[in-house]
């Protein structure tokens, strides 16, 4: 009887450490996907014409971010 109790007790503490971690691993996860989606909201200036464009519409030409292939041309 104690020895069952014992097990009973054993599984319930593997299940809520399994449990924990996995809830740790999952948020850590999140804080990723959140840091990874924040520059895509991000404004940055053309350096050819001034304009301030998010780097979603901006196309990316080499390093530098451009609102319009006509600015890429201009700045090469
Ligand atoms: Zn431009």
């Amino acid at each position: 009887m104690i020895l069952k109790l014992l097990l009973i007790g054993f599984v319930i503490y593997v299940v809520y450490f399994m449990f924990f971690k996995k809830k740790k691993q999952y948020s850590k996860t999140e804080e990723t996907n959140t840091k990874k989606s924040e520059p895509v909201n991000e404004l940055i200036q053309c350096p050819t014409c001034g304009v301030y464009v998010e780097t979603e519409e901006a196309i990316l030409s080499g390093a530098t971010y451009y609102c319009s292939s006509e600015c890429i041309s201009k700045a090469s």
